[in-house]
Parts: C-alpha cells; structure tokens; sequence
C-alpha cells in the first residue's frame, strides 16, 4: 500500500502518518522530517536547504525526489509507504511515479485533510514536540497530560520548529495554494483521491483515514 497525505501545512499529515505507521506497520516517509534531520546534521543539503526552509519556502524538486528515492530504495518491498509532505508540486508529482515505478509501487490513495486555513495558522503556532522523543502537542488541543512533562517519555524539554511563527505559516500557505493544490487534478484524473475532514478530532480524522485505506 501506498498512500499520500495532502494537505496545507498543520492540516495534520504528520499526526496522522505517525498513527498509520503505528496502527498499520507502514513507514512514514516524510521529506520535512529528513530535511530537518539534514539541517541538524549540516549535510550538503541540509547546508542548502536551511535558509529556504526558514522563510517558508520550498526546496528544490530534485533534493527532496532524491531523498524520496533513497528511502524507498532502503526500504523493504512489502513495507508500505505513507507520503507526508510530498508531493508538493506537479514535477514531484512527475518525478514521484517515475521513482514508484523503478521500486515497482503503485499509488493506492491520495488522501486531502480538508482544512481552514486561518484555523490551522493558530494550529500552527501553538504546536510543539517533546526535545527528547518528538512526541507532537499542542499548547490548546493536545497539551501534555501533566504540564511541563511528555506523556511518552517523562521528558521535560520541548522545542518548536523555527518555521512555525505566524509570518513563515502564512508564507507556506501560500506555497500550498500556489503549488501544491494544483496536482490534486493529476490524481483526481487516476480516481484515487479521497477528502476527509481536517478540521475534526485527532481520532476521529484516523478513523476517516482507516476507512479509506482499510475499508470494514
Ligand atoms: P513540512 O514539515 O512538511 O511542513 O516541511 C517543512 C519545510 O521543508 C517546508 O516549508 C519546505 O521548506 C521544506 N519541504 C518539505 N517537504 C518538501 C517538498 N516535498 N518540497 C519542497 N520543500 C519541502
């Protein structure tokens, strides 16, 4: 199975891919995470990629294909694959069932978490992870169950991403808008494409997402 989340940013792709992961043993392949991780470890391109992140925009086509590519090759043929964050432009979209079909994958769903956007730049901004084993929160809707403490792992480091402030948000938008949004025609032509309530609660969104992937 290989499926992709869309949507704009804090629209919950991460959240989601992580349960996925969980629930149905696929990976979640997500090009901010490996880009992030390149940044922290100064690679070549994460060097490259670390001021385009910071204002909000997107990474060159080629880096992010390439890592995508990597990672699949890496991975085992029965593993299924969770795509969050890409693609994000038709020539990823292009580029992506090139990589798909040299690992011979096929797409099964494009799933859209449909979202409102000024709700998300409060989303957004409020979110956090726990410094130590990247359990994601949220300052309102998910805060940690004891204050100052990560239900996960007892950590009592947090951190937020440099890109989540309001001005950064409002630029990735309207990368989303501008690039991004355009490709869903590509599947939609393919009949794989299913849209699911962002804007729900966490488990709810999961149970919509099971539904399409692993209908009862
Ligand atoms: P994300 O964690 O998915 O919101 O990605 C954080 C940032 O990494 C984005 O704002 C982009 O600068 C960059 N990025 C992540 N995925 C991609 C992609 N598929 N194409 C281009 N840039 C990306």
């Amino acid at each position: 199975m290989n499926i992709i989340l869309l949507g704009p940013p804090g629209a919950g792709k991460g959240t989601q891919a992580h349960r996925l992961t969980e629930h149905h043993g696929m990976r979640q392949l997500s090009t901010g995470d490996m880009l992030r991780a390149a940044v922290k470890a100064q690679t070549p391109v994460g060097i490259k990629a670390k001021e385009v992140m910071d204002r909000g925009e997107l990474v060159s086509d080629e880096i992010v294909s390439a890592l995508i590519d990597a990672e699949l090759e890496a991975m085992g043929d029965d593993v299924g694959a969770i795509f969050d964050g890409y693609p994000r432009t038709a020539a990823q979209a292009e580029q992506l069932d090139g990589i798909l079909g040299k690992h011979n994958r096929a797409l099964d769903h494009v799933i859209e978490l449909e979202v409102d956007v000024d709700a998300l730049v409060k989303r957004i901004t409020g979110r956090f992870s726990c410094a130590n084993c990247g359990a994601l929160y949220h300052n309102t809707a998910n805060p940690p169950e004891k204050e100052g403490v990560c239900d996960q792992c007892g950590g009592t480091e947090f951190k937020r991403r440099p890109d989540d402030n309001e001005e950064t948000v409002r630029t990735r938008m309207d990368e989303y808008r501008r690039k991004t949004a355009p490709i869903l025609p590509i599947y939609e032509e393919r009949g794989i494409v299913t849209r699911v309530d962002g804007m729900g609660e966490i488990d709810d969104v999961t149970t919509a997402i099971e539904s399409v992937i692993a209908p009862a």
